[in-house]
């Protein structure tokens, strides 16, 4: 089985404060999409979250508005 896909990155390489794009905090190690970052908590959060709760329907939200390039943060 392959490994996820993950990315570090070292503090003295980070030149701007990285936030995750669902909570709003610092982002250190998670996923990243499309240059938007999702820390390790809430892509947890994604891969428990059922079709029927509702914190589901705020990822999918989320994930939509960056695929269509529309971020403001
Ligand atoms: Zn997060």
């Amino acid at each position: 089985m392959e490994k996820k896909k993950r990315r570090s990155i070292p503090l003295q390489e980070k030149s701007l404060p990285i936030f995750c794009i669902i909570c709003g905090h610092p982002y250190t190690e998670g996923l990243e999409l499309l240059g938007n970052c999702i820390c390790t908590s809430c892509e947890n959060d994604i891969v428990k979250s059922e079709a029927e709760d509702i914190k589901y329907l705020h990822y999918v939200y989320r994930l939509r508005t960056i695929l269509s390039g529309l971020t403001s943060q």
